[in-house]
Parts: structure tokens; C-alpha cells; sequence
């Protein structure tokens, strides 16, 4: 993709703390020709789900308990049934080393979401995806394209994670850690119906581009990106995990490309497969 720039441009890239391309540039605002929302109503059909779940809890305000998996659940599920059987999920040895679940964070109605891997050490103790450092990165990344994790409508934005517990000493998660939990973001999906979802890093671009690219696993990130996917016919970009940023901040520039190829396709109306 081209990198000429504009002054706009170059504007979302100083949000996103990218310096490579010129002198510093007054901070901007929210985007104000985002496309408006459309209508919603309905759930996404569900692919017959291939489920292992925790008993939802009987309300919002009812207590997680900890229950065994039973097939074919999750997928009745509405959203704070979906929270509450996460709360108590048993679906694997995660759950006896997390101190928090992490459900997610932000509008469950929005038009995006964000997909990571796990929860780190902070996000295990506040509960919430994209605490620490690399959450720092993420949220200047969304609001160099608009959105803010606390905010709704043309703003709003949802932030999950692949594994809703952290996996010790910050490991990589584990093949059927992710089987186990991958049921509870399909469902999180199909109640959201986001137009565009991003993919940050191998483990959730893996994990929701599986069904599509069945070579996904061999393939590297770089091969991955550059490129609309599917997943549940909903849009995926995929780009860089904020925590690879971190480290590698010369790729900084190959990431605004990613958001930019979200924004066309969000512009161009996010068509669903
Ligand atoms: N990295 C992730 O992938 N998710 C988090 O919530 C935090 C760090």
C-alpha cells in the first residue's frame, strides 16, 4: 500500500505515537465522516456450535459460579448469561491460576471489535483486556482511526480477547485452551454483530481464520495481513499484536496500513460473505 500521506493522515499517525514520516502534528479528533451505524436486530446465524460451556448463572447481578461444561449452551446464550458463564468457566486448568475472567471491554453493540490473545498479569487483575502498556499502544491505535474503548456509537468499539483467562507466567495459550474458549467469542460475534473485526497478533488471527484459511497455523502474520478475511461472514483485518509493536516499533507503519484497509472496507460498506 501506498504511504503518501495527507496532513489527516499524518495526523492519525502522531496519534499513534508513529514518527517516521515527519514533524509532529496537532492531535485529531474523532473522524467525522465515519459511516453511520445501520439498523440492527437479529443474531448472526450460528455455524451449529461444536460447544463445551459452564451453566449460565440465573442474572446480572447472580454471583459466577463454577460449573462443568455442557454442550450446546453457549449458543443460547445472551450477553450477560454469556458474562456470567465465563465468570465461572471450568473449561480448562486456566481457571485455577486466574484471579479475574476477562470478558471484554467497551460497546457490545459497536460496528468493531478487537480481538487479542489473552490476558496478561494486569488484565488478570483488573478484569479488563489491554491494561498495561501494549493497552496504551491499542488505544492511541483506535483513536488514531476514531474509536475509544469507553465510547459508542460512530466511537464505540469492542475489545476481547481470544482467552478470556490468563494463561501463567504469560505463556502462549495452548491448543485446546483456545478449543475450550473459542466457543464464548463466536458467541460474544454473533450477539455483537460487528462490521469489522481486527485480528491483532498469530494467536487471534489463527483462532478466527481457521474455518477459512484451514493452512492458517503454517502461514506467517505478514502473509495474513493485506488481505479481507472472513470470519462468520463478518469482515477481519489482520495486523500486529500492540505488544509485538512495542518491540518492533518500525512496523508501527505496516499497522496504520492495516487500520486504513479496515476504514475502506468499513467506508465501502463492510460486505458481509
Ligand atoms: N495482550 C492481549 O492480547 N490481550 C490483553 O488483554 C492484554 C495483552
Amino acid at each position: 500500500m501506498s504511504l503518501q500521506l495527507d496532513a489527516r493522515q499524518r495526523a492519525m499517525l502522531e496519534e499513534m505515537g508513529v514518527r517516521v514520516f515527519g514533524p509532529a502534528l496537532p492531535s485529531m479528533g474523532v473522524l467525522d465522516d465515519a459511516p453511520p451505524s445501520p439498523p440492527r436486530g437479529g443474531e448472526a446465524a450460528l455455524a451449529a456450535a461444536t460447544v463445551a460451556v459452564a451453566r449460565p448463572a440465573t442474572g446480572p447481578a447472580a454471583p459466577a459460579v463454577a460449573v462443568r461444561a455442557m454442550p450446546g449452551e453457549i449458543a443460547g446464550m445472551d450477553w450477560g448469561t454469556l458474562e456470567q458463564a465465563v465468570a465461572g468457566c471450568q473449561a480448562c486448568g486456566l481457571c485455577k491460576t486466574r484471579k479475574n475472567t476477562v470478558f471484554g471491554v467497551g460497546d457490545p453493540q459497536a460496528r468493531w471489535l478487537v480481538v487479542g490473545e489473552a490476558p496478561g498479569e494486569n488484565e488478570d487483575l483488573q478484569g479488563e483486556p489491554f491494561v498495561g502498556q501494549a493497552g496504551v499502544l491499542l488505544d492511541n491505535m483506535l483513536k488514531a482511526i476514531g474509536l475509544d474503548r469507553r465510547g459508542s456509537g460512530a466511537q464505540g468499539v469492542y475489545i476481547a480477547n481470544v482467552l478470556k483467562c490468563r494463561p501463567p507466567a504469560n505463556r502462549n495459550p495452548q491448543p485446546e485452551e483456545v478449543r475450550q474458549c473459542e466457543p464464548y467469542l463466536r458467541r460474544q460475534v454473533a450477539l455483537q454483530q460487528p462490521q469489522m473485526i481486527l485480528a491483532l497478533g498469530r494467536f487471534a488471527a489463527q483462532s478466527l481464520l481457521q474455518p477459512s484459511v484451514p493452512e492458517v497455523a503454517s502461514l506467517p502474520l505478514g502473509k495474513l495481513r493485506g488481505q479481507v478475511h472472513h470470519y462468520e461472514g463478518v469482515p477481519v483485518i489482520v495486523s500486529y499484536h500492540p505488544a509485538y509493536l512495542l518491540r518492533t516499533p518500525q512496523d508501527k507503519a505496516k499497522s496504520w496500513a492495516d487500520l486504513c484497509l479496515a476504514l475502506d472496507v468499513m467506508r465501502r460498506g463492510a460486505p458481509r460473505e
